[in-house]
């Protein structure tokens, strides 16, 4: 049987649909039996889909090396 640790390693290619039909029926199995790995997928699944609404970008390196000058004080700031 897998052990927590197993579950937590296998997590996301559980989500990402790259597990066999074995590894998925064993993780299963041992979820039916481990609330703490059910909660722990649960969150796992819901962080996933926030940051995969996210409407939010990293700056790009120019802007984002202004607004580190500004924040410093730099000559650019006003
Ligand atoms: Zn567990």
């Amino acid at each position: 049987m897998l052990r927590c640790r197993d579950v937590t390693e296998r997590a996301s290619e559980l989500l990402d649909g790259d597990l066999s039909l074995r590894g998925r029926l064993a993780l299963r199995f041992h979820m039916a039996l481990c609330g703490m790995c059910r909660t722990y997928l649960d969150q796992l699944r819901k962080t996933r889909a926030l940051v995969g609404q996210s409407r939010f970008s990293a700056p790009d390196r120019a802007a984002e090396d202004a607004l580190i000058a500004r924040m410093v004080g730099g000559k650019d700031a006003d």
